[in-house]
């Protein structure tokens, strides 16, 4: 098995992130070239055209010229034209050339067409516009009269042709260098990467439990530090869910066994329908018994591992109770039990509406239940500092000393309770909803005297005028 990106994965990644850094490097290298191209060759044309310009004006200075006739008489021996192939002057459409004997392969037919302003550097004669071996410069005269000369360029126009090829040469080597460059750099900055990766891999395959922290690098030792505290929070849930997962199984196997035993003796009863029909009854009972024990269960230990999910929204407190107080009217008439509420208004919580509800009726509901007949239940709440404090407060039956601690346990039932009907879920509830809330409960009691349950939750400053309005309302 194999965890993690391939090693294909990693290099097309190394490839791709290479890109832009080996883009920039050979662009730069290129453009550094072309510039430094084109600053030679302005150097050497400049050189080449002020040496045939140099040329010119010293054969002029030696032989002066005012018109066409004066040419006739110039100079015919070698060398006179100061190193230049040719000399051309042109006035009104008749024109005088000059050349040394075979020394230049002097095309007369094209320099004749050739435009008399022509000038400029590695011009070609068959085409002007085209790159050429000819450096021709051109000027007028007096008179009308325009002179053009020009020589076969020197070595500087086979030099440039051979630096051209030279950084083309460059070129494709630059980028390949920049490319090698860039692959280097970015295989550089990926290696933490890559080893995190194969470290968590590791993990994955060896079955280590944490990543080893000590680092070269303080980043990476840092990271694995973060990253350890996570696996070890995720280790604890996982851990604590086990243990719900192991406590539920445990707790559901005697309301299990009692289904079967119910189901087992419908069984037996053969034909007997009467008796069958109150096997399916309790069957019934028992099944609908332990679905709500599951669902209890599953939320307490929700809360309990923090996973809980809470819709909070901003809840009356008052009228959260008041509504739970009116649930219950019937069923504290029907033990004459009077239920007193003393509530402070405009108090207001951030709570789950549904869950807080539940916790409220759990506590009503137990109020009662242990409650003597005629006595009462007191229901009230007050702000207290940056809390609400609400207490539920009975003269029933009460807890006896060794029995308070154990009534948050999950499933325990006082011993004089197991007259009335209950799961033993309900106060385990109603504290692990409590914590979710950021709040805490706590319990006093005295055998006959009665029980007072005292719950502080977190209050909900009133700081939006909503809430003021509406505080204000409630209140009126
Ligand atoms: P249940 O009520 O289903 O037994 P709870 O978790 O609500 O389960 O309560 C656990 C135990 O705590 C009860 O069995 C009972 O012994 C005790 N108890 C809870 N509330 C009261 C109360 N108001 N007065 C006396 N005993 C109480």
């Amino acid at each position: 098995m194999s965890f993690g990106p391939g090693k294909e994965d990693f290099t097309a990644a190394r490839i791709r992130a290479s890109l832009p850094s080996f883009l920039i490097v050979w662009l730069g290298v290129v453009l550094f070239l072309v510039f430094l191209l084109f600053f030679l060759k302005r150097q050497l044309q400049t050189a080449e055209i002020q040496d045939v310009e140099g040329r010119l004006a010293a054969y002029l200075a030696d032989n002066p010229v005012s018109g066409l006739l004066d040419i006739s008489r110039q100079p015919k021996e070698a060398g006179a034209l100061r190193g230049l192939s040719f000399i051309r002057f042109v006035k009104s459409g008749e024109q005088i050339l000059l050349a040394e004997d075979g020394s230049t392969p002097v095309d007369f037919h094209r320099l004749a067409a050739l435009d008399p302003k022509t000038s400029g550097v590695w011009i070609s004669l068959r085409n002007p516009e085209k790159h050429g071996p000819w450096t021709i410069t051109a000027q007028a005269l007096s008179g009308g009269l325009r002179v053009q000369a020009g020589k076969e360029a020197g070595p500087y126009g086979l030099l440039y042709d051979r630096l051209v090829a030279g950084f083309r040469l460059a070129a494709v080597g630059g980028g390949l260098l920049a490319l090698a460059l860039a692959l280097a750099c970015v295989k550089r900055s990926l290696a933490p990467i890559r080893k995190v990766e194969s470290d968590i891999a590791a993990i994955l395959t060896d079955g280590r439990l944490l990543l080893p922290e000590e680092q070269a690098d303080k980043e990476l030792t840092d990271l694995y530090g973060r990253l350890n505290r996570l696996l070890r929070h995720n280790r604890r849930l996982i851990g604590e869910m086990q243990a719900s997962l192991d406590n539920v199984a445990h707790d559901l196997r005697t309301p299990m066994t009692r289904l079967r035993a119910v189901a087992e003796y419908g069984l037996q009863a053969d034909a007997d329908a009467d008796r069958l029909r109150d096997a399916l009854s309790d069957c019934l009972e028992e099944s609908e018994r332990v679905l709500s024990m599951l669902g209890i269960m599953m939320s307490v230990a929700e809360a309990e591992s923090g996973t809980m999910h809470l819709h909070r929204e901003e809840v009356e407190l008052a009228a959260s109770l008041a509504d739970i107080v009116s649930l219950y009217e019937y069923v504290a008439e029907e033990k004459k039990i009077g239920v007193r509420s003393d509530l402070e208004p405009g108090l207001w919580i951030l709570a789950d509406r549904t869950r807080i509800a539940q916790v409220w009726a759990n506590l009503l509901d137990n109020a009662i239940k242990y409650g003597k007949e005629n006595g009462e239940v007191v229901i009230s709440s007050r702000s207290d500092g940056e809390d609400v404090v609400i207490v539920f407060a009975d003269d029933g039956i009460g807890i006896s000393t060794n029995e308070i601690h154990r009534i948050w346990e999950r499933l325990y039932r006082g011993d004089r309770s197991r007259t009335q009907p209950g799961l033993g879920l309900g106060l385990n509830y109603v504290r692990a909803v409590i914590e979710a809330h950021g709040g805490t409960v706590e319990v006093e009691s005295e055998l006959q005297k009665g029980s007072r349950f005292r719950m502080r939750l977190p209050r909900l400053q009133p700081e939006s005028e909503a809430i003021r309005l509406r505080s204000q309302m409630s209140g009126a």
